[in-house]
């Protein structure tokens, strides 16, 4: 079945289909800044990005997806002006820069992992590609967009005419804030494409150019690193809204000015994740991580779920409250899954692709509708509940759907059940999703029992032969140092 995806497009300010530029379609996000741990509010903007490409790659396209690591540049104001945040963040844990940008990445991609976002192809380091900031900047120069002052290499927005367009800026906004200090800069909007180092001070990442010891600009690293890796136009360009008005509008100013093309075809931007009505933000001090989530005794994937009450591009308030009820509720769905599993034949009944997709319609209706998972996740429930459909089938539509929702909605976790029963003197422990029947526990115990003995008289045929009968009906048995024996068992074994 082909399916129509809607996406909206901050650059036209409308919901358009999708039609790739590229195979595979290249998706660029804007990357951490790893300074410090990402916060939640920073992951749901990665979760957001996660459904895009997860559902493109449903849809069956092939997908190149870039991520960056901000590891230089990035300044604590965007007006190119305050300190390098890496180099601030360096001196608050008494690291040298290059130590905090290995661990705070290391952080970033554990989280990454544990919220079920699948893992972008290419991770380019800002640091890594200063020679191809550098050529980009000479090419801007020699193409007159550029001038110096005593602190850095300028890109000039007044030769860039369509400047105000995508942020839709207001000029005679912009001409109010030009009253505000703006340095030797020419115009407000004006920005580093190249810094130099201080000269009162030492920088601890720093680079000769043709202009001098410096550092680069924090747009021009995104610029650089998308035009080397991704076919122009670039299909799909993400991030969070804050980056909407400056970071983003520089970096299609530069890059158009530098290319003559278009930068990009999609722009797709992510609202943010608020704390008691203001924003979270890194540099605000009070923020929640992942590992904070984790102290509260709450999975990392409850927090995905928690994303998805709310459109992306709609702004959503925190509450400790709102994450435990989105806990509750990934429970209940797996637990009704779970339950569906136990019913006979559920696991190994053919189902059809085509009745999995025609049963799952008002799913990928809604994901299709620019990502809208509140509404994705209520047509599942439908599914889910719906006894007019068989177990099978519906256990089927889980699965698949699940490949968007990355909800890891077949975990056999959600609720560990256990049976221990004594047999011959040892332990044997059960373990599985939903209720054993006490039949099923016997039953599974005598074997072990009969393997055991088997072991016993070194009769190893027979242990090994009762060990592969457990296995094929998905029964895993694991002797432990202590003589106890762990016997996991799937929830088809217990309907
Ligand atoms: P940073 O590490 O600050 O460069 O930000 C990484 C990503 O998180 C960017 O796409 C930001 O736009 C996004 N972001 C920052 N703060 C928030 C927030 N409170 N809610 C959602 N996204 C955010
Ligand atoms: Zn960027």
């Amino acid at each position: 079945m082909t399916r129509v995806l809607f996406l909206y497009n901050t650059a036209t300010r409308s919901k358009e289909r999708f039609e790739p530029l590229n195979d595979p379609v290249g998706i660029y996000c804007c990357g951490p800044t790893v300074y410090n741990c990402a916060h939640i509010g920073n992951l749901r903007t990665y979760i957001f990005e996660d459904v895009l490409k997860r559902t493109l790659l449903a849809l069956g396209y092939r997908v190149k997806h870039v991520v960056n690591i901000t590891d230089v540049g990035h300044l604590t104001s965007d007006q190119d002006t305050g300190e390098d945040k890496m180099e601030k963040g360096a001196r608050r844990e008494g690291k040298s820069v290059w130590d905090i940008a290995a661990r705070f990445t290391k952080l970033f991609k554990e989280d990454i992992a544990a919220l079920n976002i699948v893992s972008a192809d290419l991770w380019p380091r800002a640091t890594d590609h200063i020679d191809r900031m550098i050529d980009l900047i000479a090419r801007l120069e020699k193409l007159g967009y550029t001038y110096r002052t005593s602190d850095g290499i300028y890109f000039d927005t007044a030769r860039f005419p369509d400047y105000v367009k995508f942020a839709a800026l207001d000029p005679e906004n912009l001409r109010a804030g030009e009253r505000v200090d703006m340095g030797e800069k020419r115009s407000v909007t004006d920005f580093a494409l190249w810094k130099f180092s201080p000269t009162t001070e030492k920088r601890q990442m720093e680079w000769e150019s043709p202009w001098g010891i410096g550092f680069p600009g924090w747009h021009i690293e995104c610029s650089a690193m998308s035009i080397a890796y991704l076919p122009q136009p670039v299909d799909i360009h993400c991030g969070g809204a804050d980056h909407i008005r400056v970071h983003h509008t520089n970096e299609i100013a530069q890059s158009e000015a530098a290319t003559g093309k278009q930068f990009v075809r999609y722009w797709l931007h992510g609202e943010f994740l608020t704390l008691d009505k203001g924003k979270m933000a890194k540099s605000g001090g009070s923020f929640v991580t992942l590992e904070t989530v984790r102290e509260k005794g709450i999975a990392p994937l409850a927090y995905r779920m928690f994303c998805f009450s709310a459109h992306y591009r709609t702004p959503l308030s925190f509450s400790w409250e709102g994450l435990d009820a989105a806990s509750q509720s990934l429970a209940n769905l797996r637990r009704t899954i779970a339950q569906l599993c136990g019913a006979r034949d559920a696991l190994t009944q053919e189902v059809a692709d085509d009745a999995v997709a025609d049963a799952l319609d008002a799913v990928y209706a809604a994901v299709c509708d620019d990502l809208n998972m509140p509404r994705a996740l209520a047509a599942l429930w439908e599914v889910v509940r719906d006894g007019s459909k068989s177990a099978a089938l519906r256990v089927r539509c889980a699965k698949r759907a699940d490949e968007i929702f990355g909800l890891d909605l077949m975990a056999a976790n959600s609720e560990t059940v256990s049976v221990v029963r004594e047999t011959g003197g040892s332990i044997v422990r059960f373990e599985s999703s939903v209720e054993i029947p006490g039949a099923v526990a016997d039953r599974i115990a005598r074997l072990i029992e009969e393997r055991r003995e088997a072991r016993k008289g070194r009769d190893f045929a027979r242990a090994d032969d009762i060990r592969r009968k457990l296995a094929d009906d998905g029964i895993e048995v694991k002797d432990l140092p202590d003589g106890t024996t762990t016997v996991t068992v799937p929830v088809s074994v217990c309907g």
